[in-house]
């Protein structure tokens, strides 16, 4: 389990960025020092000093600490341009550090960028992902060089060099991008089970309203997805909408129409007509919603924006609750 303090000690001296964030550069500390020494060797510091270079993400290989907001700049790659638009990460790790430290330090890092790239809608790719000698005259991700692209030198890194260590870098982050339940120590959050009990969930009868949810998981990252069917019998209403629900207070929280999707086998178990596409399917955005329990309720409605005007009938999967990660930005 990997341990994540967000604790802003670098105070915003940077400021706030103008514009958006272009991506991520991967720094090694160059030091063998923890992420949370370094978080209070910052903390420490006067304004003044924090000059001399901070990033956003100081990361070992149990901790990762959000050492500044992401909204803020960083003094992380000596250029004006990669200090504002681009997300900082250090590695912990020199000559020192051992191998097997290093190399969790870095996937944690991984795991984080891919979060954080999901967050500011970026893809990941050579214009997305970065090493710091790409912005001015380092060695820097030195460690990251040696261990991945055997290169140990004080001289310019070769561009062929850079190519492999991006690519290298874009390869790892793609992993937890792609697949928001795999974890940095390469475990899975155990989704699976739950995925099988959705999936096997009985079909529920409400007020003449029938509903299957078969799929309820975070998919992708920073999204709850809703799947399944709903179909009131010889009643039909023109819109599908799903909710989602917060199970503290049974508010909503947000809602999506959903596409009506086919479903034949639905229709022949319960008679209905062929033309009608009983499927639904819709991913709510979550990113605002940290920390909050959450269900999907299923309206069927004749109501464009969702409400009941002109009938609607709502089935609730407030047996099958949620929680919105909490992560750091
Ligand atoms: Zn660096």
């Amino acid at each position: 389990m990997v341990k994540i303090i967000n604790n802003s000690v670098c105070r915003g001296v940077a400021d706030k960025r103008v514009g958006s964030v272009k991506g991520v550069v991967i720094h090694n500390t160059w030091t063998n020092t923890t992420a949370e020494q370094e978080m209070n060797r910052l903390e420490n510091m006067t304004p003044k000093q924090l000059e001399a270079g901070f990033a956003h993400y100081y990361v070992d290989e149990k901790t990762i600490i959000r050492t500044e907001d992401t909204y803020n700049r960083a003094w992380h790659v000596a250029n004006s341009e990669g200090n504002n638009s681009y997300l900082g990460y250090e590695v912990r790790g020199n000559r020192e550090t051992s191998k097997v430290v290093f190399l969790q330090a870095e996937q944690n890092v991984f795991w984080q960028a891919a979060i954080d790239l999901h967050y500011y809608g970026l893809s990941v790719n050579r214009d997305t992902v970065k090493c710091h000698h790409q912005f001015s005259a380092t060695e820097c991700p030195k460690r990251s060089l040696m261990e991945h692209c055997g290169f140990d030198s004080t001289f310019a890194i070769p561009t062929e060099v850079t190519a492999k260590m991006q690519d290298y870098f874009i390869s790892q982050i793609k992993k937890y991008y792609d697949d928001p339940t795999l974890q940095p120590d390469g475990s899975s959050e155990g989704d699976n089970e739950h995925d099988e009990i959705i999936a096997g969930s009985p079909a529920k009868t409400i007020n003449g309203m029938t509903a299957k949810l078969d799929i309820y998981n975070e998919n992708p990252i920073g999204s709850f997805r809703g799947a399944g069917w709903a179909h009131a019998g010889k009643q039909t209403f023109n819109y599908c909408f799903i909710f989602l629900m917060d199970a503290e207070t049974g508010n909503e929280i947000e809602r999506q129409q959903s596409k009506n999707i086919a479903r034949p086998d639905v229709n022949a178990i319960y008679g209905l007509a062929n033309d009608n596409k009983p499927g639904f399917d819709g991913s709510i955005n979550i990113t605002k919603q940290a920390g909050k329990k959450a269900y999907i309720k299923i309206r069927l409605t004749n109501d464009s924006s969702g409400n009941t005007v002109g009938g609607a009938k709502d089935v609730d999967f407030n047996e099958y609750v949620l929680t919105i990660p909490k992560r750091s930005h």
